[in-house]
């Protein structure tokens, strides 16, 4: 397919206009909003109220004045629409890996008959290093991690599971898991279910209420586009708020936190899953970002998701690039919003890539992974991708040596 085709069909692109909303650079196609979303234009005019007015002329008094003691709430309630869940069941707080924490304790207190974490072996590293730390901290008589292939997760769901913890959309090969069905499997075992939402927040349509989801997570820098280290999010169904704790049992999760009691109390609903004090400048980016999505639905987002994935991947096929397999499922049903390729000097064609403007990224071992935000990204981005991917191996610039260095970040 040629370029003149993928540019007809943002012609017909319904959601085009929303590329507007973006401070995007015009020298690059940016195929990276899985990892760190772009840069929403509403963030620069609410960061420099921000900045120059409540933090630099109204200080302290802003917490009341500003309402920014209210922005975990209010952002998680925004982003409570985009997952499916009715109101007071999701907070803005700290990053996935504290929040899981925070959840996977609560879920070993609501199941105290049973010890086991279940999980993927290829779940995201955060994820099973959270459920090491907290079954290290435990003991094994209290908590144990238990990861199994994918094939094997619903056979492993016996009586000795407290929780099964996954993700919905993987990050490596981008593959999604039925989210409803899984849910449903666990619970008629006696299990609770934790999702991880990285890369489906915002991009992949979630019902957490109506599949009777009972926690989950997810990541305010990815498709919900927060900005570099955006906080995250947490939810739990309103059927189990205020039965337990959690253990990060800071102040700004007690039921009163300036009377400054001696003793811990937790405050009810999902007050109680903050610990510390919220990173404003952090969160209110995150806030503005989430009005990109007014007025847009998640259906019309996944719609255009599906087809440019879809283009990339037939086109990815009929190419048949030496050395070039696919690691995503060909089925939308089956996949989030990212294409994953593999190639034996994967690292050296996503730098040559990204050097000639096409940000991508690299994951150990071999993958490339074209990152399609249907807020911002084209049909035109894929196109150039595709075509810059094919100089790229035709060429065999991606053996010169200088692309073999790696950064601390890939
Ligand atoms: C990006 C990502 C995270 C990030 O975790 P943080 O603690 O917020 O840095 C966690 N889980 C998955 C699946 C991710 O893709």
């Amino acid at each position: 397919m040629s370029l003149e085709r993928f540019r007809r069909l943002d012609a017909g692109d319904p959601l085009a206009e929303l590329r507007k909303r973006f401070d995007l650079p015009q020298d690059k196609v940016y195929l990276d909003g899985n990892s760190l979303g772009a840069l929403p234009k509403s963030v620069h005019e609410r960061i420099e109220r921000l900045v120059r007015q409540e933090w630099g002329r109204d200080l302290i008094s802003s917490w009341n004045k500003h309402s920014w003691i209210d922005l975990p709430a209010k952002v998680g309630e925004k982003i409570a629409v985009l997952v499916g869940a009715a109101p007071g069941q999701v907070i803005c707080a700290d990053s996935i890996s504290v929040n899981l924490f925070k959840l996977l304790s609560t879920a070993l207190a609501l199941r105290p008959e049973r010890k086991v974490i279940l999980s993927q072996q290829d779940n995201f590293p955060t994820d099973l290093y959270m459920g090491q730390g907290l079954a290290g901290l435990l003991g094994p008589d209290r908590c144990q991690l238990q990861t199994v292939a994918h094939g094997e997760l619903l056979s492993s769901l016996d009586k000795n599971v407290a929780v099964l913890m996954l993700t919905q959309v993987n990050f490596r090969d981008g593959r999604l898991h039925n989210m409803a069905a899984i849910t449903k499997a666990a619970q008629s075992r006696g299990a609770l279910v934790l999702w991880d939402l990285a890369h489906s927040a915002g991009v992949v349509p979630v019902e957490l209420d109506a599949w009777n989801v009972d926690m989950a997570v997810g990541c305010g820098y990815k498709f919900l586009n927060g900005g570099p280290g955006a906080p995250a999010f947490l939810y739990l169904a309103r059927r189990h708020q205020d039965k337990v704790g959690q253990p990060l049992s800071g102040w700004m999760g007690h039921r009163n936190a300036f009377e400054f009691e001696p003793a811990y109390e937790p405050a009810e609903g999902m007050q109680r899953y903050l610990a510390g004090t919220p990173g404003i400048l952090s969160m209110a980016a995150l806030d503005a970002a989430l009005d990109v999505f007014e007025g847009i639905s998640l259906e019309a987002i996944r719609k255009k998701s599906l087809t440019l994935g879809q283009c990339f991947i037939d086109e990815i096929l009929a190419r048949n690039l030496p050395g070039i397999r696919l690691l995503t499922p060909r089925r939308g049903e089956h996949r989030g919003s990212q294409v994953s390729l593999s190639h034996p000097q994967a690292f050296a064609i996503s730098q040559v890539l990204i050097e000639r403007g096409i940000v991508v990224d690299f994951r150990a071992p071999n993958i490339i992974r074209f990152g399609f935000s249907p807020l911002y990204n084209c049909f035109e981005d894929a196109g150039r991708a595709l075509d810059a991917l094919a100089e790229t191996l035709i060429s065999g610039d991606y053996l010169d040596s200088r692309y073999a260095a790696k950064g601390k970040v890939t």
